[in-house]
């Protein structure tokens, strides 16, 4: 569970930062939309483990967006809904949300809800351990480590550098673009795509001290990829 990813769904920029913020704050990586068509491009995309998704947004709302959410797989969304909309709620729970909260809400239920969710949707995330060729991320240690005939070589990786490759773990040998990798792992304020290149180059040289460099290549025009045709 420890950095799984929240897309927070949220047209009101103060309540999407309180929920960032809380979220951030419990080691979740989280990821914002204001509308519900970015929100759907962003599930699409980025793929994250929990959707927390406002009803009333402009463009399609809430229910639109969840259905949508639904055609494209069985992620987690929690709904969050204006007080006194219980038509709504129980809409939600009908065509397919795990959970809702009422505003005004207190962030610390938010985050417990997001964290009960979790646990009761996907058990199995919480000891993931991903391997790609002699790489192996072990997301619950927070560790990664590239194996060899003569035992395993810890990476010894920042929090960015991490992020990156867990998120890519998850899908060896598909190509990232840079604006995908900003958003779903590089903190606030560090958000350009040049600095994807900088931590690449960085983690690549790290792979590459621990025989495994091959693993992580650029893809011209696009952005950057992890694994091999071999593996
Ligand atoms: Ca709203």
């Amino acid at each position: 569970m420890y950095n799984a990813l929240i897309l927070i769904i949220e047209d009101e920029p103060e309540i999407a930062d309180i929920l960032r913020g809380y979220l951030d704050r419990e080691g979740f990586r989280t990821v914002c939309a204001a509308d519900g068509n970015t929100g759907i491009a962003h599930h699409l995309r980025l793929k994250p483990d929990l959707v927390l998704l406002d009803v009333k947004l402009p463009g399609p709302d809430g229910f639109d967006v969840l259905a949508a959410i639904r055609r494209q797989g069985e992620t987690p969304v929690i709904m969050v809904t204006a007080l006194g909309e219980d038509l709504d709620k129980l809409q939600a729970l009908r065509i397919g949300a795990d959970d809702y909260v009422v505003k005004p809400f207190n962030p610390l239920e938010v985050v417990a809800r997001t964290k009960a969710v979790l646990r009761r949707t996907n058990a199995a995330l919480a000891d993931k351990v991903l391997r790609v060729g002699s790489l192996v991320v072990d997301a619950t240690a927070h560790q990664a480590y590239v194996t060899s005939a003569t035992g395993n070589l810890a990476l010894d990786l920042t929090r960015t550098e991490f992020r990156l490759l867990e998120h890519m773990a998850h899908f060896p040998r598909r190509a990232f673009e840079r604006s995908e990798l900003v958003d779903a792992c590089l903190p606030e304020g560090d958000a350009l795509e040049r600095t994807v290149d900088s931590h690449m180059s960085n983690l690549r040289r790290k792979l590459a001290s621990a025989g495994a460099g091959e693993l992580l290549s650029g893809v011209r025009g696009v952005g950057y990829r992890l694994g091999t045709v071999n593996g």
